[in-house]
């Protein structure tokens, strides 16, 4: 394994810069598909279906009805970390070695990857890289572009980098940016941008001043959704590549302790959960409008996937019998629901794609579709073939039979 992480690093280091190519090497890769994937942590469609049919989210709406969309199946256990680096490699999280947030005593890191990543692959045939945001990805990598870590990034405040929101000229332990030279110039144009979300408040911060809280802690992933959405913006303007990445943690961090739940929900607090009820479904509407911004950059020549990793439940009346089933962070934190049940299939996650030879208003039916079709389903669209490794499958159902890339690129 680690013959082949070197080996990696090298064909990375020494990529051709994109100025040393001919001029008709250059028209070649300008002709690459344009691959936007806006992943959104947690999503869960039981509280989106709602606000779509009430018109709450009619970007997302808009992309459904040019679109496919589906459930995601998700593994076993799911979180963050553990789903994301499985939609990376398309292989299993004993394989592609992050397990989970911390594996083996230390926070989960880029130096655990065991198998090659989709950045690695598609840097390789001269595919134009960017990144920004997404999961464990810190530290950064050497990419054909430009990375951007996102959650586990460790930093002042965030010393383990667990759940907590290091600024970017906060981080420590690794580099956030690649390449480094990019870091000032994000500094300067974007300002100094949370990487990961707000950690989630402790119940002795809560006890006492519980409305006061909420609306302060609601009120800072607010401004942390602006920074990012004015990120996105600013690379997808400025740095636009032919693959881009982002993804999106506050929406499933507010799910974790604010899901509008009921009195008879194991962990009910009224002081907590009576509160603000609609402040979990707010988020879906609030990144509704970091998709505007992302729309915006998008043609009929683009691909846009939207992803959800996996869902989120309230908690189940079997986890009573545990004490601590409903805290989080070293058990002082209140939450009221989860989604690392030991069945994926309780929280699976979703997908929503649009673009060239996709059909239209289409509707993937059960859990036919999986985290790991991600990155085969990328590949397949920049013409490049499954490595073995790989346990997903492409998802050809998505592309219309007369105008599908499979055609197009063999
Ligand atoms: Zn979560």
């Amino acid at each position: 394994m680690k013959f082949r992480k070197i080996a990696l690093f090298c064909a990375l280091v020494f990529l051709p810069l994109p100025l040393s190519v001919s001029a008709q090497e250059a028209s070649t890769l300008k002709a690459k598909p344009h691959v936007i994937v806006l992943g959104v942590n947690g999503m869960e469609l039981d509280i989106i279906r709602p606000l779509i049919l009430k018109g709450q989210m009619p970007n997302l709406a808009s992309v459904i009805e040019k679109g496919a969309y589906g459930k995601l199946r998700t593994v076993s256990a799911p979180n963050c970390p553990r789903v994301y680096t499985t939609v990376f490699t398309s292989t299993d999280p004993d394989e592609h070695g992050v397990t989970g947030f911390v594996v083996g005593g230390i926070t989960a890191n880029t130096h655990m990857l065991k198998e090659e990543p989709i950045w690695s692959m598609l840097s390789k045939p001269g595919i134009t890289v960017d990144m920004a945001n997404v999961p464990a990805t810190f530290p950064v990598m050497p990419v054909n572009g430009y990375m951007i870590s996102g959650m586990l990034t460790r930093g002042k405040n965030c010393e383990d980098g667990v759940l907590c929101a290091p600024k970017l000229s906060e981080v420590m332990g690794g580099d956030a940016v690649y390449p480094r030279g990019l870091q000032s110039e994000l500094l300067k144009n974007v300002g100094d941008f949370y990487i990961d979300c707000e950690r989630m408040p402790s119940a002795a911060d809560l006890k006492g001043h519980e409305a006061a809280v909420i609306d302060q802690w609601l009120a800072r992933v607010q401004l942390i959704r602006e920074q990012q959405t004015k990120l996105f913006d600013y690379l997808l303007t400025e740095r636009p590549t032919d693959f881009t990445f982002l993804a999106q943690s506050c929406e499933d961090r507010t799910g974790h302790w604010l899901y509008p739940i009921t009195p008879f929900n194991v962990g009910y607090n009224p002081n907590i959960n009576g509160v603000r009820q609609d402040a979990f479904p707010n988020q879906y509407i609030a990144f509704d409008k970091v998709l505007g911004t992302v729309l915006k950059h998008v043609d009929a020549h683009t691909y846009l996937l939207i992803l959800s990793d996996h869902g989120i439940k309230p908690l189940r009346e079997f986890e009573e019998k545990d004490p601590h089933a409903h805290m989080d962070h070293e058990k002082t934190t209140p939450v009221i629901a989860k989604h690392d049940f030991a069945d994926g299939d309780d929280v699976p996650g979703s997908f929503f794609v649009m673009g060239p030879g996709i059909k239209n208003d289409f509707r993937l039916m059960g859990l036919g579709a999986s985290v790991y079709d991600i990155a085969p389903t990328i590949l397949h669209i920049y013409g490049l073939e499954q490595p073995k490794q790989m346990r997903g499958h492409v998802l050809t159902e998505i592309f219309g039979a007369t105008d599908n890339r499979v055609a197009m690129h063999k």
